[in-house]
């Protein structure tokens, strides 16, 4: 699985917005490794840098001198919509009459195709297939004729689907949360100046403060000078729709997210994962890295419970293996495995081991991995997973899987377990998920785990009331 973005927006009082932009993405780079960039201007121009790779890839002392001016914005870019490459690598930029545009932008937009259609009927020319473009063509055409406040606001009436947008019209950085707040974004103060960014870690970077989580459905246009910022509530909705699997697996354990700390959201989740299905094992060890909070949180109710489990690191990663092995063909994913850990046989040998992690998607990494405790030694494998079964596809800016290859997607769990080769395997159930993150089922997004979505998403059931807007009749900025 795969996170799609992140973005961040800085607007400074006097110094250079492009160091604490390239920081902040190197903060944000577990959201995206595939491209990166950063769009600065001085007052009077734009300049911008965009590149395949990874932060450190891309940028170098020249690039970053070159990116003059305290306003700013930045991404990072895992590619699942408008295809790979320096083409569709973020900010995108574009110059129009009325001045000069960069967008940074993290989910999916569900409408993309017909809003593309209309705006090329307009004579909108469009130079990749993504959605990113789309939006700040949109937003472009509404400039000439609008504020910029009215103009945001036509285009959220315009777009459907999950966006967490940073923007720079010129020199007045804004963030934009789609009225469901799908993907996080939130807001922070620096010494001097203001921040918008996909997760409170990036403010942290900066040794900034969280101010607050950025509304689903706000604006929030920060001043230029970096004294302050505006807020407009431009949509509101009676019902959100979070990704519970930012909290799960996308976010960085030390985001704050809706104010809670995601490490103890997955320590909590974990502890529900031992009051739902414990079993009492020689020994609870994490997949590493990210079955790591879960496992702490398992073993520790286990513990208070007077079970005789020991906690332990029983799976050593190899941090140096690259994501060549990550991606393409099923066999090198197998490989991929082997490289990447290495079982710990005196903590395994001889033991009963319940492995936790926070979700299976394809089944390949567990399958794997059971084998491999299983050749050190381990006299029974019981899997635990901090999460529901995922048995339908992201189409709001996860690269997850098809349908055809998730496991869970047609198979029973005891199915699963018997082709991942466990002694026995229990998800968390969705009520463990709502109760940990204080939230009712109607105010998140559960898509992937019940194959019924928030968004208007063709082919697909809906878990609620939601309109598509009617693209073809003129955007009101007062719907
Ligand atoms: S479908 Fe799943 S991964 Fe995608 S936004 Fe919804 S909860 Fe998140």
């Amino acid at each position: 699985m795969h996170e799609k973005c992140g973005v961040v927006g800085i607007s400074l009082s006097d110094r250079g917005a492009a160091r604490p932009l390239y920081y902040s993405l190197y903060a944000l780079q577990h959201r995206g490794q595939e491209a990166a960039g950063i769009v600065t201007h001085d007052g009077f121009q734009q300049h911008d840098h965009v590149g395949t790779g990874m932060v450190g890839d891309v940028f170098d002392q020249e690039d970053l001198d070159q990116l003059n001016g305290p306003n700013g914005i930045g991404h990072v870019r895992y590619p699942t919509q408008g295809g790979l490459g320096a083409c569709c690598a973020q900010p995108f930029s574009v110059s129009f009459k009325s001045g000069s545009l960069g967008l940074s932008h993290n989910g999916n937009l569900v409408n993309t195709d017909e809003v593309r259609q209309e705006l090329a009927d307009l004579g909108h020319a469009f130079t990749s297939n993504g959605d990113t473009e789309v939006i700040a063509h949109d937003l472009a055409r509404n400039l000439l004729e609008e504020d910029l406040v009215r103009a945001v606001k036509s285009t959220m009436s315009r777009i459907h689907g999950s966006y967490s947008l940073t923007i720079m019209h010129d020199e007045t950085v804004l963030g934009v949360r789609d009225p469901q707040g799908n993907r996080p974004l939130c807001i922070g103060e620096l010494e001097d100046g203001y921040v918008i960014a996909s997760e409170s870690a990036a403010i942290d970077t900066l040794d900034g403060e969280l101010i607050r989580d950025v509304k689903p459905g706000e604006l929030v246009v920060l001043k230029p000078d970096g004294s302050g910022y505006d807020t407009y509530q431009l949509v509101e909705r009676e019902n959100t729709a979070h990704c519970f699997f930012e909290h799960v697996y996308f976010a960085r354990p030390d985001s704050v997210i809706n104010d809670e700390l995601v490490y103890e959201v997955r320590r909590n989740l974990g502890e529900a994962l031992w009051n739902e299905s414990g079993v009492e094992t020689d020994v609870v060890m994490p997949v590493p890295d990210s079955g790591r909070s879960f496992a702490s949180g398992y073993a520790e109710a286990a513990a208070e419970d007077g079970a005789d489990v020991e906690f332990a690191e029983g799976l050593m990663k190899n941090r140096y293996v690259g994501r060549t092995f990550i991606m393409p063909t099923q066999d090198e994913r197998e490989r991929a495995v082997r490289l990447k850990l290495n079982p710990i046989k005196s903590t395994i040998e001889g033991r009963s081991v319940t492995l936790i992690d926070d979700s299976i998607v394809r089944g390949t990494t567990s399958t794997q991995l059971i084998e491999l405790l299983r050749d050190a030694g381990a006299e029974e494998v019981h899997v635990r997973i901090g999460a529901p079964p995922i048995v339908a596809p992201c189409y709001l800016g996860i690269d997850m899987a098809t349908r055809e290859e998730l496991i869970a997607s047609d198979r029973s769990v005891e199915d699963i377990r018997d082709h991942v080769g466990a002694d026995s395997l229990s998800y968390l159930s969705i009520g463990a998920i709502t109760e940990a993150l204080g939230k009712d089922d109607t105010d998140l997004c559960l898509g992937c785990v019940t194959g019924k979505y928030p968004y208007d998403i063709e082919g697909e059931e809906r878990d609620r009331d939601v309109t598509r807007p009617t693209i073809g009749s003129p955007a009101s900025a007062d719907d």
